[in-house]
């Protein structure tokens, strides 16, 4: 559609990001959105249909005070230290406003996830890239250097690779001047958190999700873990925004799923494996695999051309995620799904580069 002049400049300006397909067609093998292919816990489903009477009628807790207080108890914080949102991107847009907007530059890696240029769209933040290294990883020392704030995720979205907690301490050390964001969507599939090490840096803050290792991307809850002074902030954003950002039904079943520490133990396991296992696959297909510590897999085919590859797929009902982007428009990244899809995945696989 073309512009209207009912638009206001800012909305002229804005390049929105372009999330993943949820396709309309049934029987479609879905690998393209880090979704978990596993249910979500029990006990939260149950939640759910319990918070889905009456009381709809009233508003929600304004603080999701039983979320916070279930948060806590999974990382050993006090309630105080978490921030709760509709989804880690609502977490991540009150921070891009009211911990990183600031005169100098943040940083970011040249290859990450593509939300975060989209929030310095829509504030008006003035970002710099730092480039992976030749293998994708992120090098701590490259960030060292004056900047408003540095934010990224680990594992690393969308290449897997993982980084040591022990730097990223090091790094919030000696940034101390502006918020070191780390943006840990992905970190239930075998990293280490930072949780722990906000208690004592005041200028580190932990965003988590419940959409991928608790498999409740359809429920909308993200939080993040840090000092008083920084969640504060957040929350001063937030009631500038949305009181209500959480609903009923959305706080009973997140504290439910963040108490069943025995599902997101056994349903991680289960992802795990499947990815170690798909990722020596895949390489015996010829493809190059980065080292995953996600619920995903970042390759390509040193003779097949990516965004061909995807498109085969796609006509054998496989969708899998393509980025037209400088450094990887070469890879695929693949959503681990069950055993049984990532069969079918490799006989597809098997036939396009055999
Ligand atoms: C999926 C993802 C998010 C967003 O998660 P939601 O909580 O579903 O909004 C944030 N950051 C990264 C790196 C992600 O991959």
């Amino acid at each position: 559609m073309s512009q209207s002049p009912y638009w206001s400049p800012v909305v002229r300006s804005l390049t929105p990001y372009v999330p993943g397909e949820q396709p309309k067609l049934a029987n479609l093998i879905k690998l393209n959105t880090n979704e978990n292919p596993y249910p979500p816990s029990p006990a939260a489903i149950a939640a759910a249909q319990a918070a889905a009477g009456n009381d709809l009628r009233l508003y929600p807790d304004p603080d999701a005070t039983a979320l916070k207080q279930a948060i806590g108890e999974h990382y050993g914080v006090p309630p105080e230290h978490v921030f709760v949102g509709n989804g880690s991107d609502e977490v991540l847009a009150h921070v891009f406003l009211g911990l990183l907007k600031h005169p100098k530059p943040i940083l970011f890696p040249d290859v990450t996830y593509s939300f975060y240029p989209v929030y310095c769209k829509l504030y008006g933040i003035d970002y710099r890239t730092v480039p992976l290294t030749e293998t994708f990883s992120i090098r701590v020392q490259d960030y060292v250097q004056p900047n408003g704030g540095i934010i990224f995720p680990n594992p690393n979205a969308p290449t897997g690779r993982l980084l040591a907690v022990r730097e990223i301490e090091q790094l919030a050390a000696v940034n101390q001047d502006s918020v070191v964001v780390i943006d840990e969507a992905y970190i239930d599939f075998g990293g280490e958190s930072a949780v722990a090490l906000t208690a004592h840096l005041p200028n580190l803050l932990v965003i988590q999700t419940l959409s991928k290792s608790r498999s409740l991307a359809g429920l909308r809850v993200g939080f993040a873990i840090g000092d008083l002074a920084l969640i504060e902030g957040l929350e001063r954003v937030k009631n500038s925004f949305n009181s209500y950002p959480l609903d009923r039904v959305a706080i009973a079943a997140a504290s439910a799923a963040m108490a069943d520490r025995a599902h997101l133990e056994k349903n991680c396991r289960a992802v795990m494996a499947t990815r170690d296992a798909l990722s020596a696959r895949l390489e015996t297909l010829g493809l190059e695999v980065l080292p995953s510590a996600a619920n995903f897999i970042f390759a390509r085919h040193p003779a097949h051309d990516a965004a061909q590859m995807a498109a085969e797929l796609r006509r054998r009902h496989i969708i899998v995620r393509h980025f037209p982007l400088p450094r990887i428009e070469q890879f695929l990244r693949i959503t681990v799904g069950t055993d049984e899809q990532c069969e079918s995945l490799l006989a597809a696989l098997r036939e396009l580069v055999g």
